[in-house]
Protein backbone atom coordinates (compact mmCIF):
# COMPACT_ATOMS: atom_id res chain seq x y z
CA UNK A 1 0.00 0.00 0.00
CA UNK A 2 1.06 3.55 -0.85
CA UNK A 3 1.71 6.04 2.26
CA UNK A 4 -1.06 7.77 3.09
CA UNK A 5 -2.40 10.35 5.79
CA UNK A 6 -4.48 7.72 7.95
CA UNK A 7 -5.11 3.84 7.66
CA UNK A 8 -6.23 0.81 10.28
CA UNK A 9 -4.64 -2.17 10.42
CA UNK A 10 -6.46 -5.18 10.45
CA UNK A 11 -4.43 -8.21 12.32
CA UNK A 12 -6.00 -11.54 10.78
CA UNK A 13 -4.40 -13.76 13.23
CA UNK A 14 -5.65 -12.43 16.47
CA UNK A 15 -9.33 -11.96 14.39
CA UNK A 16 -9.30 -15.78 14.05
CA UNK A 17 -8.11 -15.97 17.48
CA UNK A 18 -10.43 -14.66 18.99
CA UNK A 19 -13.04 -16.50 17.09
CA UNK A 20 -11.79 -20.00 17.37
CA UNK A 21 -11.65 -19.17 21.60
CA UNK A 22 -15.67 -17.89 21.23
CA UNK A 23 -16.43 -20.69 19.17
CA UNK A 24 -14.73 -23.16 21.01
CA UNK A 25 -16.51 -21.87 23.55
CA UNK A 26 -20.29 -22.83 22.13
CA UNK A 27 -19.33 -26.11 20.39
CA UNK A 28 -21.05 -26.75 17.40
CA UNK A 29 -24.00 -23.98 17.70
CA UNK A 30 -24.42 -21.52 14.92
CA UNK A 31 -22.05 -19.63 15.57
CA UNK A 32 -22.96 -15.83 14.10
CA UNK A 33 -20.61 -13.06 14.34
CA UNK A 34 -21.95 -9.38 13.77
CA UNK A 35 -19.86 -7.56 11.64
CA UNK A 36 -22.52 -4.74 11.17
CA UNK A 37 -21.08 -1.19 11.54
CA UNK A 38 -18.22 -1.98 9.27
CA UNK A 39 -17.52 -4.88 11.21
CA UNK A 40 -17.49 -2.26 14.44
CA UNK A 41 -14.62 -0.77 12.29
CA UNK A 42 -12.58 -3.54 10.93
CA UNK A 43 -13.77 -2.95 7.46
CA UNK A 44 -16.66 -5.29 6.60
CA UNK A 45 -15.51 -6.25 3.60
CA UNK A 46 -12.01 -6.74 4.32
CA UNK A 47 -12.48 -9.06 7.29
CA UNK A 48 -15.35 -11.11 5.95
CA UNK A 49 -12.84 -13.70 4.75
CA UNK A 50 -11.27 -14.10 7.95
CA UNK A 51 -14.56 -14.12 10.14
CA UNK A 52 -15.54 -17.10 7.83
CA UNK A 53 -12.23 -18.58 8.07
CA UNK A 54 -11.93 -18.34 11.99
CA UNK A 55 -15.39 -20.51 12.06
CA UNK A 56 -18.20 -18.37 11.63
CA UNK A 57 -21.31 -20.54 10.16
CA UNK A 58 -22.96 -17.07 9.31
CA UNK A 59 -22.41 -13.37 9.59
CA UNK A 60 -24.99 -10.90 11.03
CA UNK A 61 -25.51 -7.34 9.83
CA UNK A 62 -27.48 -4.63 10.23
CA UNK A 63 -28.79 -3.27 6.87
CA UNK A 64 -30.09 -4.62 3.75
CA UNK A 65 -26.81 -2.51 2.42
CA UNK A 66 -24.49 -4.29 4.35
CA UNK A 67 -25.49 -7.58 2.88
CA UNK A 68 -25.74 -6.57 -0.17
CA UNK A 69 -21.80 -5.39 -0.01
CA UNK A 70 -21.21 -8.43 1.50
CA UNK A 71 -22.40 -10.93 -1.25
CA UNK A 72 -21.11 -8.34 -3.99
CA UNK A 73 -17.86 -9.07 -2.22
CA UNK A 74 -18.02 -12.88 -3.30
CA UNK A 75 -19.44 -13.90 0.79
CA UNK A 76 -21.52 -17.14 0.52
CA UNK A 77 -22.92 -18.46 3.42
CA UNK A 78 -26.11 -17.18 4.73
CA UNK A 79 -26.40 -13.35 5.98
CA UNK A 80 -28.57 -12.45 8.91
CA UNK A 81 -30.00 -8.59 9.11
CA UNK A 82 -30.37 -7.89 12.38
CA UNK A 83 -32.10 -4.23 11.92
CA UNK A 84 -35.47 -3.17 10.35
CA UNK A 85 -35.75 -4.14 6.78
CA UNK A 86 -38.08 -1.54 5.09
CA UNK A 87 -41.67 -2.43 3.17
CA UNK A 88 -39.97 -0.49 -0.15
CA UNK A 89 -36.75 -3.17 0.72
CA UNK A 90 -38.53 -6.73 1.57
CA UNK A 91 -39.18 -8.02 -2.21
CA UNK A 92 -34.81 -7.50 -2.48
CA UNK A 93 -34.05 -8.91 0.53
CA UNK A 94 -36.21 -12.05 -0.07
CA UNK A 95 -34.92 -12.40 -3.54
CA UNK A 96 -31.19 -11.88 -2.38
CA UNK A 97 -31.80 -14.81 0.09
CA UNK A 98 -31.29 -12.86 2.88
CA UNK A 99 -32.69 -13.98 6.50
CA UNK A 100 -34.09 -11.04 8.34
CA UNK A 101 -35.92 -10.06 11.35
CA UNK A 102 -38.89 -9.31 11.94
CA UNK A 103 -41.44 -7.80 14.69
CA UNK A 104 -44.17 -6.16 12.74
CA UNK A 105 -47.18 -7.11 11.65
CA UNK A 106 -47.00 -5.00 8.67
CA UNK A 107 -44.00 -6.48 7.49
CA UNK A 108 -45.43 -9.74 7.74
CA UNK A 109 -48.37 -8.51 5.33
CA UNK A 110 -46.14 -6.79 3.10
CA UNK A 111 -44.10 -9.98 2.88
CA UNK A 112 -47.45 -12.07 2.36
CA UNK A 113 -48.54 -10.17 -1.15
CA UNK A 114 -44.36 -10.99 -2.25
CA UNK A 115 -45.70 -14.18 -2.25
CA UNK A 116 -42.06 -15.76 -2.21
CA UNK A 117 -40.64 -18.30 0.05
CA UNK A 118 -38.45 -16.34 2.37
CA UNK A 119 -36.64 -16.85 6.17
CA UNK A 120 -37.55 -14.69 8.64
CA UNK A 121 -36.71 -14.13 12.21
CA UNK A 122 -39.15 -13.06 14.77
CA UNK A 123 -38.17 -11.02 17.75
CA UNK A 124 -39.97 -10.91 20.79
CA UNK A 125 -39.58 -8.14 23.39
CA UNK A 126 -38.66 -9.50 26.47
CA UNK A 127 -37.38 -6.50 28.80
CA UNK A 128 -35.30 -3.84 26.32
CA UNK A 129 -38.06 -2.49 24.89
CA UNK A 130 -36.18 -1.76 21.78
CA UNK A 131 -37.27 -4.21 18.90
CA UNK A 132 -39.65 -6.87 19.51
CA UNK A 133 -43.14 -8.50 19.52
CA UNK A 134 -44.64 -8.41 23.08
CA UNK A 135 -45.86 -11.76 24.44
CA UNK A 136 -49.40 -10.38 24.54
CA UNK A 137 -49.39 -9.89 20.68
CA UNK A 138 -47.66 -13.22 19.31
CA UNK A 139 -50.91 -14.81 19.14
CA UNK A 140 -52.13 -12.27 16.76
CA UNK A 141 -49.06 -12.73 14.81
CA UNK A 142 -49.22 -16.85 14.48
CA UNK A 143 -52.63 -15.89 13.06
CA UNK A 144 -51.21 -13.75 10.66
CA UNK A 145 -48.41 -15.96 9.83
CA UNK A 146 -50.65 -19.24 9.55
CA UNK A 147 -52.49 -17.06 6.60
CA UNK A 148 -48.96 -17.01 4.81
CA UNK A 149 -47.43 -20.12 4.22
CA UNK A 150 -44.44 -18.62 2.09
CA UNK A 151 -42.82 -17.36 5.36
CA UNK A 152 -40.76 -19.51 6.89
CA UNK A 153 -39.99 -18.78 11.01
CA UNK A 154 -36.61 -20.07 10.58
CA UNK A 155 -35.53 -18.12 13.83
CA UNK A 156 -36.96 -16.72 16.90
CA UNK A 157 -34.37 -13.93 18.99
CA UNK A 158 -34.39 -11.79 21.53
CA UNK A 159 -31.86 -9.19 23.11
CA UNK A 160 -30.30 -8.73 26.70
CA UNK A 161 -31.01 -4.98 27.90
CA UNK A 162 -28.40 -5.11 31.24
CA UNK A 163 -26.03 -8.01 30.45
CA UNK A 164 -22.92 -5.65 30.35
CA UNK A 165 -23.17 -3.65 31.74
CA UNK A 166 -23.52 -4.79 35.44
CA UNK A 167 -22.37 -7.84 37.21
CA UNK A 168 -25.98 -8.65 38.44
CA UNK A 169 -27.89 -10.90 35.94
CA UNK A 170 -30.94 -11.11 37.39
CA UNK A 171 -32.61 -8.74 35.29
CA UNK A 172 -30.88 -10.94 32.23
CA UNK A 173 -32.40 -14.50 33.64
CA UNK A 174 -35.69 -13.00 33.59
CA UNK A 175 -35.46 -12.12 30.02
CA UNK A 176 -34.73 -15.52 29.25
CA UNK A 177 -37.93 -16.41 31.04
CA UNK A 178 -39.96 -14.13 28.99
CA UNK A 179 -38.07 -15.44 25.95
CA UNK A 180 -38.89 -19.08 26.83
CA UNK A 181 -42.49 -17.90 27.10
CA UNK A 182 -42.58 -16.55 23.82
CA UNK A 183 -41.72 -19.72 22.06
CA UNK A 184 -43.69 -21.73 23.89
CA UNK A 185 -46.67 -19.55 22.46
CA UNK A 186 -45.29 -19.51 18.77
CA UNK A 187 -45.19 -23.69 19.65
CA UNK A 188 -48.54 -23.83 20.52
CA UNK A 189 -49.50 -22.24 17.74
CA UNK A 190 -47.69 -24.63 15.64
CA UNK A 191 -44.35 -22.36 14.37
CA UNK A 192 -41.36 -24.44 15.55
CA UNK A 193 -38.50 -22.15 14.32
CA UNK A 194 -35.03 -24.35 13.66
CA UNK A 195 -33.07 -21.95 15.63
CA UNK A 196 -33.90 -19.84 18.97
CA UNK A 197 -30.76 -16.80 19.81
CA UNK A 198 -30.09 -14.21 22.15
CA UNK A 199 -26.71 -14.47 23.18
CA UNK A 200 -24.46 -11.33 22.46
CA UNK A 201 -20.58 -11.77 23.28
CA UNK A 202 -21.32 -10.90 26.91
CA UNK A 203 -23.52 -13.61 27.32
CA UNK A 204 -21.25 -16.33 25.40
CA UNK A 205 -18.36 -15.52 27.73
CA UNK A 206 -20.18 -15.79 30.83
CA UNK A 207 -23.64 -17.77 30.32
CA UNK A 208 -23.60 -21.16 28.28
CA UNK A 209 -27.26 -21.60 28.79
CA UNK A 210 -28.23 -18.50 27.17
CA UNK A 211 -26.51 -20.31 23.85
CA UNK A 212 -29.25 -22.15 22.39
CA UNK A 213 -28.38 -23.37 19.54
CA UNK A 214 -27.29 -20.25 17.88
CA UNK A 215 -25.12 -16.96 19.00
CA UNK A 216 -24.75 -13.96 17.94
CA UNK A 217 -21.17 -12.39 18.93
CA UNK A 218 -19.65 -9.34 18.15
CA UNK A 219 -17.29 -7.05 19.83
CA UNK A 220 -15.48 -10.45 21.18
CA UNK A 221 -14.40 -11.20 17.73
CA UNK A 222 -12.70 -7.78 17.09
CA UNK A 223 -10.51 -9.19 20.53
CA UNK A 224 -12.54 -6.30 22.88
CA UNK A 225 -14.62 -6.99 26.27
CA UNK A 226 -17.95 -5.55 26.42
CA UNK A 227 -17.29 -3.63 29.46
CA UNK A 228 -15.29 -4.11 32.59
CA UNK A 229 -18.37 -5.22 34.02
CA UNK A 230 -18.46 -8.34 32.37
CA UNK A 231 -14.64 -8.54 32.56
CA UNK A 232 -15.18 -8.89 36.53
CA UNK A 233 -18.16 -11.25 36.17
CA UNK A 234 -15.48 -14.10 34.02
CA UNK A 235 -13.08 -13.07 36.69
CA UNK A 236 -16.15 -14.45 39.72
CA UNK A 237 -16.87 -17.30 37.09
CA UNK A 238 -13.09 -18.30 36.66
CA UNK A 239 -13.14 -17.43 33.11
CA UNK A 240 -10.67 -15.23 32.90
CA UNK A 241 -8.37 -17.13 31.10
CA UNK A 242 -10.57 -16.50 28.12
CA UNK A 243 -7.89 -14.13 26.07
CA UNK A 244 -9.79 -11.76 23.79
CA UNK A 245 -6.81 -10.02 21.53
CA UNK A 246 -7.89 -6.42 20.13
CA UNK A 247 -7.06 -6.83 16.24
CA UNK A 248 -7.13 -3.33 15.37
CA UNK A 249 -4.64 -0.79 15.20
CA UNK A 250 -5.09 3.06 13.87
CA UNK A 251 -2.10 4.84 12.29
CA UNK A 252 -1.00 8.15 11.41
CA UNK A 253 1.88 10.26 10.02
CA UNK A 254 3.66 12.92 10.91
CA UNK A 255 2.48 16.39 8.71
CA UNK A 256 4.60 18.52 10.10
CA UNK A 257 7.05 19.67 13.39
CA UNK A 258 7.85 22.95 14.00
CA UNK A 259 9.00 24.79 17.78
CA UNK A 260 7.37 26.58 19.96
CA UNK A 261 8.81 29.00 22.45
CA UNK A 262 7.31 28.60 26.17
CA UNK A 263 4.39 30.18 26.55
CA UNK A 264 2.89 29.80 23.14
CA UNK A 265 -0.90 28.98 22.39
CA UNK A 266 -1.67 25.76 20.71
CA UNK A 267 -5.34 25.22 18.40
CA UNK A 268 -8.84 26.76 18.29
CA UNK A 269 -9.57 28.66 21.36
CA UNK A 270 -6.15 28.85 22.61
CA UNK A 271 -6.89 25.91 24.84
CA UNK A 272 -3.35 25.20 25.76
CA UNK A 273 0.18 27.24 25.94
CA UNK A 274 3.17 25.40 26.50
CA UNK A 275 4.95 24.99 29.88
CA UNK A 276 8.20 25.05 28.00
CA UNK A 277 10.54 25.50 24.48
CA UNK A 278 8.07 22.58 22.62
CA UNK A 279 8.32 20.45 19.34
CA UNK A 280 5.12 20.35 18.21
CA UNK A 281 4.29 17.89 15.26
CA UNK A 282 1.46 18.08 12.98
CA UNK A 283 -0.90 14.81 12.60
CA UNK A 284 -3.24 14.68 9.65
CA UNK A 285 -6.22 12.76 12.02
CA UNK A 286 -9.01 15.06 13.09
CA UNK A 287 -13.03 14.64 14.34
CA UNK A 288 -13.99 14.13 10.93
CA UNK A 289 -11.60 10.37 10.99
CA UNK A 290 -13.08 9.52 14.38
CA UNK A 291 -10.79 10.98 16.03
CA UNK A 292 -13.21 12.34 18.61
CA UNK A 293 -13.61 16.15 19.90
CA UNK A 294 -13.39 14.92 23.39
CA UNK A 295 -9.70 13.59 23.11
CA UNK A 296 -8.65 17.34 23.10
CA UNK A 297 -6.02 18.29 25.67
CA UNK A 298 -7.08 14.57 26.79
CA UNK A 299 -4.91 11.82 24.93
CA UNK A 300 -1.76 10.51 23.83
CA UNK A 301 -0.48 8.85 20.68
CA UNK A 302 2.41 6.81 20.18
CA UNK A 303 5.27 7.53 18.39
CA UNK A 304 8.54 5.78 18.22
CA UNK A 305 7.24 3.54 21.68
CA UNK A 306 7.13 6.87 23.57
CA UNK A 307 3.83 8.78 24.69
CA UNK A 308 2.92 11.79 22.90
CA UNK A 309 0.08 14.25 24.29
CA UNK A 310 -2.55 15.60 22.26
CA UNK A 311 -2.02 19.48 22.70
CA UNK A 312 -5.23 22.13 22.49
CA UNK A 313 -8.39 21.49 20.41
CA UNK A 314 -9.09 18.34 18.56
CA UNK A 315 -9.42 20.14 14.81
CA UNK A 316 -11.87 18.46 12.17
CA UNK A 317 -8.79 16.64 9.83
CA UNK A 318 -5.76 18.01 12.16
CA UNK A 319 -4.03 17.41 16.13
CA UNK A 320 -1.26 18.45 16.99
CA UNK A 321 0.82 16.44 19.78
CA UNK A 322 3.96 16.84 21.88
CA UNK A 323 7.21 15.22 20.39
CA UNK A 324 9.61 17.86 22.38
CA UNK A 325 11.15 14.32 24.02
CA UNK A 326 11.26 12.36 20.62
CA UNK A 327 13.94 13.84 19.07
CA UNK A 328 14.19 11.30 16.56
CA UNK A 329 10.61 11.92 15.13
CA UNK A 330 10.17 13.49 11.63
CA UNK A 331 8.38 13.85 8.78
CA UNK A 332 6.03 11.14 7.54
CA UNK A 333 7.20 9.12 10.69
CA UNK A 334 4.46 6.27 11.14
CA UNK A 335 2.22 7.25 14.86
CA UNK A 336 0.16 4.99 16.37
CA UNK A 337 -3.57 6.64 17.32
CA UNK A 338 -4.77 3.37 19.00
CA UNK A 339 -2.85 0.14 19.43
CA UNK A 340 0.40 -0.71 21.04
CA UNK A 341 3.73 0.08 20.38
CA UNK A 342 6.73 -0.96 22.63
CA UNK A 343 5.54 -0.86 26.06
CA UNK A 344 3.41 1.82 25.52
CA UNK A 345 -0.76 1.40 24.43
CA UNK A 346 -3.75 2.95 24.01
CA UNK A 347 -6.60 0.80 23.75
CA UNK A 348 -9.95 1.30 22.43
CA UNK A 349 -10.78 0.82 26.27
CA UNK A 350 -8.44 3.46 27.09
CA UNK A 351 -9.40 6.19 24.50
CA UNK A 352 -13.39 5.66 25.29
CA UNK A 353 -12.75 6.58 28.88
CA UNK A 354 -11.08 9.38 27.29
CA UNK A 355 -13.83 10.57 25.22
CA UNK A 356 -16.32 9.27 27.46
CA UNK A 357 -17.36 6.77 25.55
CA UNK A 358 -17.36 2.88 25.20
CA UNK A 359 -15.05 1.29 23.23
CA UNK A 360 -17.66 0.19 20.70
CA UNK A 361 -18.55 3.43 19.51
CA UNK A 362 -14.80 4.76 19.27
CA UNK A 363 -13.87 1.77 16.53
CA UNK A 364 -17.17 1.99 14.95
CA UNK A 365 -16.97 6.00 14.32
CA UNK A 366 -13.40 5.15 12.63
CA UNK A 367 -14.37 6.57 9.39
CA UNK A 368 -15.19 4.06 6.73
CA UNK A 369 -13.44 5.98 3.75
CA UNK A 370 -10.00 5.16 6.22
CA UNK A 371 -8.33 1.97 4.24
CA UNK A 372 -8.44 -1.33 6.27
CA UNK A 373 -5.49 -3.05 5.78
CA UNK A 374 -5.30 -6.80 6.88
CA UNK A 375 -1.60 -7.74 8.21
C1 LIG B 1 -24.75 -5.91 17.81
C2 LIG B 1 -25.62 -6.99 18.24
C3 LIG B 1 -25.09 -8.15 18.82
C4 LIG B 1 -23.63 -8.29 19.17
O1 LIG B 1 -23.39 -7.70 20.43
P1 LIG B 1 -21.93 -7.69 21.09
O2 LIG B 1 -22.13 -7.09 22.42
O3 LIG B 1 -21.09 -6.84 20.20
O4 LIG B 1 -21.47 -9.09 21.12
C5 LIG B 1 -25.96 -9.18 19.08
N1 LIG B 1 -27.30 -9.07 18.82
C6 LIG B 1 -27.83 -7.95 18.29
C7 LIG B 1 -29.29 -7.89 18.03
C8 LIG B 1 -27.02 -6.87 18.00
O5 LIG B 1 -27.56 -5.77 17.49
Amino acid sequence: MKKQKTWVEVSKDNLIHNIQTLKGLVGDRVFCPAVKANAYGHGIVEVAPYVLTGGADWLAVDALFEAKKLKESGIESPIYIMGYVLNNELKEAVKEGFRFVVYNKETIIELGKISRDCNIHLKIETGNNRQGIALGDLPEIVDLLSKNPCINVEGVATHFADIEDTTDHSYAEEQIENFKKGIEILENGGVRPAYAHCANTAAVILFPHTYLNFVRAGIGIYGMWPSNETYVSAVKANKADIELRPALTWKTIIAQIKNLKEGEYIGYGRTYRTTHDTRLAVLPVGYYDGYDRGLSNNAFVIIHGKRAPVRGRVCMNMIMVDVTHIPEAKVEDEVILLGKDGGEKVSAELMGSWANTINYEITTRINERIPRVIV
